[in-house]
């Protein structure tokens, strides 16, 4: 069960006024909020054992690499992956997913292909097109429905021996569907194509399970899991990991360097150039622990109520129409009232004390799939109130008649 009291008391940042109004923070899409325990966890280290990693043998680094190395064990066990090694700590999601598609530029050859949905992230789109114009390969466009939910016939009947890689993420950013990943699992595996999973919207709302699941990759982003900016992370089987190329060089990567040959660290340390956001990733792990803390299924059950309820609620108000009608959801909701720009209808809301996000996510081809401006987007945390959605709900109707 869910304490909100308690839970909202966590959070400091929901406890203020934006424009004379009580902060509604309903764009945990975008970026989620950070719990004082995780701001304490960063500024600990800054205060008491801000020192480099891997390196120094006095104290403060061995307490910082300890720290460091233990974030990485949370979020294995976490996750259920088999080593810490195979974890690797990135900027983001959008880094995880450009080290893959780099990773690949000596693998792949021309006319291989590599399968995306249409729902994908930018962030997962365009560096498989730049992966496709460094080696020819090909990539396919796996399609939506009116629903906002992959076909998975399609998907199938385009899978081949040509298929090497499949990239789809486990919930859409733009419209909340769970894409069945264990199906498309198994369909890619069997024709031997590698499949890369974008969970930056899945990580926050569910418990997943890396061997479980045979994943082959899976990235997330440590600001939409109530973890600091600037972090993230790059599962990969430890073999897969092995097979990618270097994407950049640096410190503390190496095993060996003089000026006839390098050579490498092991892992994760190949792929961890320089001196990384130390105090990113520990507060990454402590974000991790908080979550475990409320627990995920907790989290999650209570997060479907919020969705159901302002689903009902949106579904009143004259000529709204949503986007995205999954029956396997997370609490996002797009929509659009009537012929209102989105746009307008969100400046608004932000007069009202309303944080929504407003425009095409990220996510353009699925905007252009259904012929539209935009939408506006909220989505929901553990933290939010079904009053905050009634204020929300009452705000969008005195918007539309100013609007009108
Ligand atoms: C936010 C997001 C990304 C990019 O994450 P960054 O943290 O900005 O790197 C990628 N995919 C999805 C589905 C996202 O929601």
């Amino acid at each position: 069960m869910i304490n909100i009291q308690k839970i909202r008391a966590d959070f400091p940042i929901l406890n203020q006024k934006i424009n004379g109004k009580e902060l509604i923070y309903f764009d945990n899409a975008a970026t989620s909020q950070t719990p004082q325990i995780v701001i304490d966890k960063i500024s600990n280290y800054y205060l008491g054992y801000n020192s480099n990693i891997h390196r120094g043998v006095h104290f403060l680094s061995q307490k910082a690499t300890e720290a460091y190395e233990n974030a990485r064990k949370t979020i294995q066990l976490h996750f259920n992956a088999s080593r810490p090694y195979e974890i690797i700590f990135t900027s983001g999601a959008t880094h995880s997913i450009n080290i893959i598609a780099l990773g690949y530029t000596k693998i792949l050859k021309k006319g291989d292909e590599i399968i995306i949905s249409e729902m994908e992230h930018h962030s997962n789109i365009v560096p498989w097109q730049m992966l496709c114009e460094r080696t020819g390969a090909i990539l396919k466009i796996a399609p939506i429905n009116e629903d906002g939910v992959l076909v998975l016939d399609k998907f199938k009947s385009m899978c081949s021996k040509k298929t090497k890689l499949v990239v789809i993420t486990h919930v859409s950013n733009a419209l909340g569907t769970v894409n069945p990943i264990e199906s498309i699992l198994s369909i890619s595996h069997s024709f031997n194509a590698k499949v890369i999973i974008d969970g930056a919207q899945a990580a926050p709302h569910f418990k997943i399970d890396f061997q479980a699941l045979d994943i082959d990759y899976y990235v997330a982003s440590s600001h939409k899991l109530y973890g600091p900016t600037g972090v993230g992370m790059l599962y990969g089987k430890e073999r897969l990991l092995n097979e990618l190329s270097l994407y950049h060089g640096g410190g503390e990567m190496i095993h060996q360097v003089t000026f006839k040959k390098t050579t490498y660290a092991e892992l994760p340390h190949k792929f961890e150039p320089g001196t990384p956001n130390i105090a990113g990733v520990i507060g990454f792990g402590e974000a991790i622990n908080y979550t475990n803390s409320i627990g995920l299924n907790n989290i999650n059950s209570y997060e479907k109520e919020l969705m159901e309820y302002a689903t009902k609620e949106l579904d009143k108000i004259k000529d709204l129409k949503i986007y995205g009608k999954a029956k396997d959801k997370t609490a996002i909701i797009s929509f659009n009232i009537g012929k209102l720009h989105p746009y307008d209808l969100g400046a608004i809301l932000d007069k009202f004390g309303i944080a929504v996000r407003t425009g095409h996510h990220c996510a353009q081809p699925i905007i252009d799939y259904y012929k539209i401006p935009g939408t506006i987007r909220v989505s929901f945390s553990f933290y939010n109130t079904k009053e905050e959605i009634d204020i929300m709900v009452d705000s969008l109707i005195r918007a539309t008649k100013m609007l009108q």
